[in-house]
């Protein structure tokens, strides 16, 4: 028995740690993560197909699971989540997720933008986004930052996609990290 409480503590504390970066998909234990992947894997397809983003919310609903609001179609930079899946009936929001869509090699889709970064601030969620190489990022509302949490393939990827090797995002952001990373941009791949 004293080996048990030994471990209990370990296990409590495991189960509360949110999000290490860059695992690989199958290294994911939380359950939200491992939600948002499933999840974020189902509508790259659609956002390839479309050339758009998807957006939506996750929350937990009056059952204790892990749901998402359906997915909204946005435009090719942006997707608006609605007011509706703001106020979902029986729904405790917990995070935002978006996809970046296809492809594109002069846009910087394969990093959060800092208004994705300070929308899931204001709203005090977290937030999950697909990238064109199937990266995952988080975005932590309680530690201020994004992280990659998941690296390229993690997710479908877009099989256009080209690694950009002059400019690699780096494992994690925050606001004003994220800005230097746009502006030392080096202009080539
Ligand atoms: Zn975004």
């Amino acid at each position: 028995m004293s080996k048990l409480k030994l471990i209990l503590p370990g296990v409590i504390a495991l189960a509360l740690v949110h999000s290490a970066v860059a695992q690989t998909r199958e290294d994911l234990i939380d359950k939200v993560d491992i939600f948002a992947v499933n999840f974020l894997n189902n509508l790259q397809q659609l956002s390839f197909r479309d050339r758009v983003e998807y957006c939506g919310l996750f929350g937990i609903d009056d059952d204790e699971n892990i749901v998402a609001t359906p997915a909204q179609v946005g435009e090719e930079y942006g997707c608006d989540i609605s007011d509706e899946a703001y106020s979902t009936p029986g729904l405790e929001v917990i995070a935002s997720y978006h996809t970046h869509g296809q492809y594109n090699a002069d846009a910087y889709n394969e990093v959060p933008s800092t208004d994705d970064m300070l929308g899931d601030f204001e709203e005090g969620i977290d937030g999950y986004i697909s990238t064109p190489s199937g990266r995952i990022w988080a975005i932590l509302v309680d530690d201020s930052n994004a992280i990659q949490l998941c690296g390229p393939g993690c997710v479908v990827a877009d099989p256009n996609y080209q690694e950009c090797t002059a400019h690699l995002p780096d494992e994690q952001y925050t606001v004003e990290s994220l800005e230097l990373y746009f502006e030392n941009d080096p202009g080539y791949c």
